[in-house]
This record gives structure tokens, C-alpha cells and sequence, in this order.
């Protein structure tokens, strides 16, 4: 970049706004909202806006690689060439000796989509093993089962434009005025100029997002089911449905009616803490909606029965047929730029690229003979909880962690200790030495960031971005890409003889041909001079694809879209008792994203909220003679966390809060939230059970 502006895109949440950057004199870069661009229109959060201090400090970046030769030596420097060198014959000779499935890799919701692709392939094309899995199974891998189980194949609907198209809005778990905010904005500015807008949100806590709305059903943790079903109860009871969609368009509705029918609303109501009339004000709003939308987040998909809330959120707008059109529809939020674009090149264990899916013995061999292989393995990959269980259990060996903390943001801190301490050999290819699991590397490879590499991501909408390299990486970081290439062709692989991220991108672009993502019609040079673009973009000079399913024809085999039933309406969470009587939930501030590896130098961002904290109604806190401000010991049966006690009514009783981005900050480890969760997963899904631990709370004493 020569003095001169370049557009890119923001690399924190799944929004996708556009940035324009400018070098100032001093060889800085600036950041602002991209008034042209149509997701934020020049709008930046807090957040988005201070993304240049993280680009212009490289204080804390890791400049060379460095590599131990043995557990019991230092690390030193190594040149690229010895530490890819090491790796190839580390990875090797484990594969010899153990099999293929004594390695594996941990990825990114942060990798740009040419990374993903090229790991993937990597690992599942020629390293044989389906060991890949991401940190975005921890955020909505619910939400991509839900999809598939409704719709047919992971395919969120709508468009952002469809918030200025709607008239109701259902939000539940998720507090967007906080970890969406430009999305949120969209959606105040749209209520500002229509003063009919409702907004109901479910949400255990008066978030800032609840405080705004028209209805707030504080819930009790883990109830969302029981009340998708009895709002379900209501609006067929009160003749809301849409009878003509759900005979036309849908599959198994007379087994959803039966269930939701029998539903109790004394029941629905006692388990969620809520009353009857509460339920029905909700039902009124839904019903009356001319555009229903319903957006949804981590609230839903952190969750051991997480699968069954997001089919239970979206028979909702099934039964109502809310779907397909303008203001209408479901929609889930991303919690990392490229999320969506990790889903679509087939980022995690259990999926193959371009919606294929690894049980599927015809997909398998599609992309077999795509990628000039005999075969991929049928045998599911370890996700991510269960890639660190093999790990501390010594069945898997070797793991190659890329642009993730998991140190910090897997549940069962200990747990992820133990098996970095356990593990033969640990690849870390990371930016900053701030990540708390970078000491534990082997072999510490540095990684150019936003803004030193180029590439494409998706954004919540599918929304397809191009990202341009604008300055220079420090020291010797080199982009994914290219690290990814090096250790290939170290290990002897055909295939990976890609130059530029570009050639990358038009491989993969090539597997989209003639399916439901087809961007084969979609080049970079397009992205650079026209601009974002929606998938599917079927062909040349398409405009791109704002709003799927408008035709009704859903990607099942009877093109019908399924309701869906759920195992059980009992949340199957580790229930509270006497001596862990509290349900812990977890969650994120408005200035810090993920695990403060770069919001965490930032000290305007820092000065929102320096410190972590624990949320406690004043009657909990009353019973525990816990005062504002006292410091409180947190545990549970994994581990304890020591911080702050905030008292606040805006938390239900019974119920505490921790923020999850805290590690290792001070001289220990108590600020750390994920000390307390468990590996408790969705047994779909394989998504952890963030939102409800079984904790006790108590005043700290010193000894
Ligand atoms: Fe970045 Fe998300 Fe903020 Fe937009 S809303 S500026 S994408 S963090």
C-alpha cells in the first residue's frame, strides 16, 4: 500500500463490516467505516473502529520460528526450512508408527477461506485422517446441524437487508447490542423511523440488547425448548400458523403439532420462570408479524441438547412461514469473520467440502477424485473437545493448532493443560505471543495477520469478501497459506504447488460448480472491482444471491422443509445440587473479542471493562453475605475461578455470570472462566456446554 486507501473487511465478528485503511505519515495505518459498503454503510463498533492499533503494534508478535528440540530444552530459533523440516518428519513418523489418526489440527473461525480450504485438504485429502476441527464448533456447529436438519443443507436465508424488512423481531440468546453492534444498530435505526417494530428477546440476563426490548422473557438457562413449543402451542391455538406453507412446503407437521399441543403451559411456564401471559404477548407479536425475523447465538448453540433448540427455534418460522421472504426468516449469528466461510470449504471433522458430507460414500469419493487422491477415510474426525481428550489420553499424539487460543476458550482449562503437556508434539502457528497456548508449543511458527495477506471470507449473510494484503508482516510471519504449502511439499505432497492465495481460491471455486453454493462465477478480480457478493453467484455477471429458498424449494430430497422433533425437552446440562447450587452462565463484553489476544492491548477497549467479573442477583448475594465489589471464589467440580462480584438484578436468581475472554493475566490462572466449564457436548452437533456449569459461589476468605 503506497499512501493510498484500500477497502477491506473487519476481522473480528461474523458482521463483515468494510474497512477503508490509510497509511499516515508516520507509516501507520488508520481505520474507517466504508461508507459504500452495504453491510455497515460506514458504521464502526468499538471494536472495529480501534483495529489499527492492533495492526500498527507489533510488540507482542512472534517474529521467527522457534522450536524446542526436546521437551527439557528451551526454545530457540530455527529457520523455516528446520522447523517445516521437523514437522514433516514428526507428523511422518507418528502417522507411520500410530496411523493417521494420531495427528490432527485445530483451526480457526479466523483462517481466511483459502486457508481453510488448503488445511482441509491437507489433512483430510492426504494426511488421511479426518482430525481436523475448528474453534467454530464452539460457536454454531448447533446452528449448522439445525440448518441441515431443516432445510437440507447448511444455508442461512436471509439477508441483513431484511432487517429494514421486517416488523417483529425475535431475538434469543444473543445480546447483538453488544457482540453484533452494527447489526444491532441496523435494527435501532430501523425502529427509530417505525415506531411499530417489536422486539422480544429471550435471554437469562437483562442484557443490553433485552433492555431495549419491547418484551423481555427472562428465562431460566436451558428452558428454550419447552418455551419454542408452548409459543408453538399458542400460535396454533390462536390460528397464527400458515396453513398453505406448512402443506406445501414442509414435512412431519402433524408430529410437531401433536408434541407442541401437548405441551402444558403451567409446565412451559414454571421451567422457564416465566408467566403464561408472558408467553402469550409473545405469541401475539409473532402472530400479528407481517416479516418475522429471528436472530440467535451462542444462547442456543453452546448447549448440550443445542442440535434440538435451533430445530425447535426454526419450526417457528416454519410454522408461521416465515421463510423466503422479504423480512422474514431465520437467522443466526457468526461470532468470527469467517465462520461461514469455514463451513462452506468443509472446516470441521464431520464435514466435507461444499455442504458434502463425510458419510456419504459418493461425496467421499467426489472429492477424492477432486483432489487427485484414491480416497478420503469414512471414519468421523475428532471435533474439538474430543481432539484435546485423545490428546490427554495419548491416543492422539501430535496436534497443529492455527489462529486459536484453546489455552483460554476450550471448556475444562485443566483438562486442555494436561493434554498440551501430554501431546509428543505441538505445532502452534500463531501471530502473537500474548496466546496464553503458545508456550506450550514444540515448534512456534509466525503467521502474518489481517491485513499482511490476502483472501477472501464470508460473512452471517454468505456474504463473500475480498481482503487485500495492504503492509508487510513482521519479521519472518509468512500468510497461512504459504506455511500450509511449505509443510505439504515437505511431506512429499502433490498438489499443493499454489503460489498466490488466488490460486487457491479459483481451485475451490471449481468444487462449487453446479451446487447450491456455486461461486465458480465468482473471481477475485469481480470481488476486487465490484465489490461483496451473496452466494450462490451461478454465473457471469450474476449480481450474487441475497435471499435463498424465495421459490420455496428447499434443499431436502422432497425439496419440503422438515420440522423436526427434539430428543427430549429436558435440558440433559449437569443440573445444580447442594453443593454446587448455581448454574453458571458464560459469555462476552461489548469491547473484548475471543480471548483478548488483540482487543486485550487495546487500552481504550480495556477501559469499558479493565476486569473480569462475576454477575449475582442481590438475593443470591444477601443469602452469601457477598457484597458489590468483594472478591468471590467460583467452582465447580473442574476447577475455581477468584474475581469480582458485580450485584445486579439484571441476572435471574439462582443464576451467575462470568465474561469468557480472561487466561492468564496474573501471576495465576484464577481469572479464567473456563476453568469451570465442562466437556459436557451436544451429542450432534459436538458443540461444548458453555452456557449452564453447576457452580457454588462463595466470599473469598485469605488463608
Ligand atoms: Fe467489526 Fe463486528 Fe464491530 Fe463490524 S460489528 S466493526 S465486523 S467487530
Amino acid at each position: 500500500m503506497q499512501n493510498s486507501e484500500i477497502k477491506t473487511t473487519c476481522s473480528y465478528c461474523g458482521v463483515g463490516c468494510g474497512i477503508i485503511v490509510s497509511k499516515d505519515p508516520s507509516n501507520g495505518v488508520t481505520v474507517k467505516g466504508d461508507k459504500d459498503h452495504p453491510v455497515n454503510r460506514g458504521m464502526l463498533c468499538s471494536k472495529g473502529m480501534n483495529l489499527h492499533y492492533v495492526a500498527n503494534d507489533t510488540s507482542d508478535r512472534i517474529l521467527y520460528p522457534e522450536m524446542r528440540w526436546s521437551k527439557s530444552h528451551p526454545m530457540e530459533r530455527v529457520s523455516w526450512d528446520d522447523g517445516l523440516d521437523r514437522a514433516a518428519a514428526v507428523f511422518s513418523s507418528m502417522i507411520k508408527k500410530y496411523g493417521p489418526d494420531s495427528v490432527g489440527f485445530y483451526i480457526s473461525g479466523q483462517c481466511l477461506t483459502e486457508e481453510y480450504y488448503l488445511v482441509n485438504k491437507l489433512v483430510k485429502g492426504f494426511l488421511k485422517t479426518n482430525n481436523i476441527d475448528t474453534n467454530s464448533r464452539l460457536c454454531m456447529s448447533s446452528a449448522v446441524v439445525g440448518y441441515k436438519k431443516t432445510f437440507g443443507e447448511d444455508a442461512v436465508p436471509i439477508a441483513y437487508e431484511d432487517i429494514e424488512l421486517a416488523d417483529t423481531f425475535l431475538i434469543t440468546g444473543a445480546n447483538p447490542a453488544w457482540c453484533h453492534p452494527i447489526l444491532f444498530r441496523r435494527l435501532e435505526q430501523h425502529r427509530e423511523k417505525n415506531p411499530k417494530v417489536k422486539v422480544i428477546v429471550i435471554d437469562p440476563r437483562k442484557t443490553d440488547t433485552a433492555l431495549t426490548a419491547d418484551l423481555h422473557l427472562q428465562i431460566l438457562p436451558g428452558s428454550d425448548i419447552i418455551l419454542y413449543h408452548a409459543l408453538a402451542k399458542r400460535i396454533i391455538e390462536k390460528g397464527y400458523m400458515d396453513t398453505n406453507f406448512i402443506k406445501q412446503h414442509t414435512e412431519n407437521f402433524d408430529a410437531y403439532m401433536k408434541l407442541v399441543l401437548s405441551t402444558s403451559l403451567e409446565k412451559a411456564s414454571q421451567l422457564c420462570g416465566i408467566s403464561i401471559k408472558e408467553i402469550d404477548l409473545a405469541v401475539d407479536l409473532i402472530g400479528k408479524a407481517q416479516g418475522f425475523l429471528s436472530l440467535w447465538a451462542m444462547g442456543l448453540n453452546q448447549s448440550a441438547v443445542g442440535v434440538d433448540k435451533n430445530t425447535a427455534l426454526l419450526n417457528l418460522s416454519l410454522l408461521t412461514g416465515h421463510i423466503g421472504k422479504p423480512g422474514s426468516g431465520p437467522f443466526s449469528l457468526t461470532g468470527q469473520p469467517n465462520a461461514m466461510g469455514g463451513r462452506e470449504v468443509g472446516g470441521m471433522a464431520s464435514l466435507l467440502a461444499v455442504h458434502r458430507e463425510l458419510n456419504n460414500p459418493e461425496h467421499r469419493q467426489e472429492v477424492a477424485d477432486f483432489w487427485g487422491v484414491d480416497s478420503i477415510s469414512e471414519k468421523p474426525g475428532l471435533t474439538a473437545t474430543e481432539m484435546f481428550e485423545a490428546l490427554e489420553s495419548g491416543k492422539m499424539k501430535a496436534v497443529w493448532i492455527i489462529c486459536t487460543n484453546p489455552m483460554v476458550s476450550l471448556p475444562d482449562s485443566r483438562k486442555v493443560e494436561k493434554a498440551l503437556q501430554n501431546a509428543k508434539f505441538v505445532v502452534v502457528q500463531e501471530i502473537s505471543h500474548n496466546a496464553d497456548t503458545a508456550k506450550f508449543a514444540d515448534l512456534l511458527l509466525p503467521a502474518a495477520g489481517w491485513l499482511e495477506k490476502e483472501g477472501t471470507m464470508t460473512n452471517s449473510e454468505r456474504r463473500i469478501s475480498y481482503l487485500p494484503k495492504g503492509i508487510n508482516a513482521p519479521g519472518e510471519a509468512l500468510p497461512d497459506f504459504e506455511i500450509l504449502t511449505r509443510f505439504a511439499k515437505k511431506m512429499g505432497f502433490n498438489g499443493f504447488n499454489f503460489n498466490t492465495s488466488e490460486e487457491v481460491y479459483k481451485e475451490y471455486c471449481q468444487m462449487t460448480k453446479n451446487t447450491n453454493i456455486d461461486i465458480s462465477f465468482l473471481n477475485y478480480n469481480r470481488l476486487k472491482h465490484e465489490g461483496t457478493f451473496q452466494w450462490p453467484v451461478p454465473d457471469y455477471g450474476h449480481p450474487g444471491t441475497p435471499r435463498l429458498f424465495t421459490d420455496k424449494k428447499f434443499y431436502t430430497p422432497s425439496q419440503k422443509a422438515i420440522f423436526n422433533l427434539p430428543v427430549s425437552i429436558e435440558n440433559t446440562s449437569e443440573q445444580p445440587n447442594d453443593k454446587y447450587p448455581f448454574i453458571l452462565t458464560t459469555g462476552r463484553i461489548r469491547d473484548q473479542w475471543h480471548t483478548m489476544t488483540k482487543t486485550g492491548k487495546v487500552s481504550r477497549l480495556l477501559s469499558h471493562i479493565p476486569n473480569p467479573f462475576l454477575e449475582i442477583n442481590p438475593i443470591d448475594a444477601f443469602k452469601a453475605e457477598i457484597e458489590n465489589g468483594d472478591i468471590v471464589v467460583v467452582s465447580s467440580k473442574n476447577g475455581e475461578v477468584r474475581v469480582k462480584a458485580t450485584v445486579t438484578d439484571t441476572i435471574k436468581e439462582g443464576v451467575v455470570f462470568l465474561p469468557m475472554h480472561w487466561g492468564k493475566q496474573l501471576d495465576n490462572d484464577l481469572n479464567r472462566t473456563n476453568n469451570l466449564t465442562n466437556t459436557l457436548i451436544d451429542p450432534v452437533s459436538k458443540e461444548p456446554d458453555f452456557k449452564y456449569t453447576a457452580v457454588a459461589v462463595a466470599k473469598y476468605e485469605k488463608p
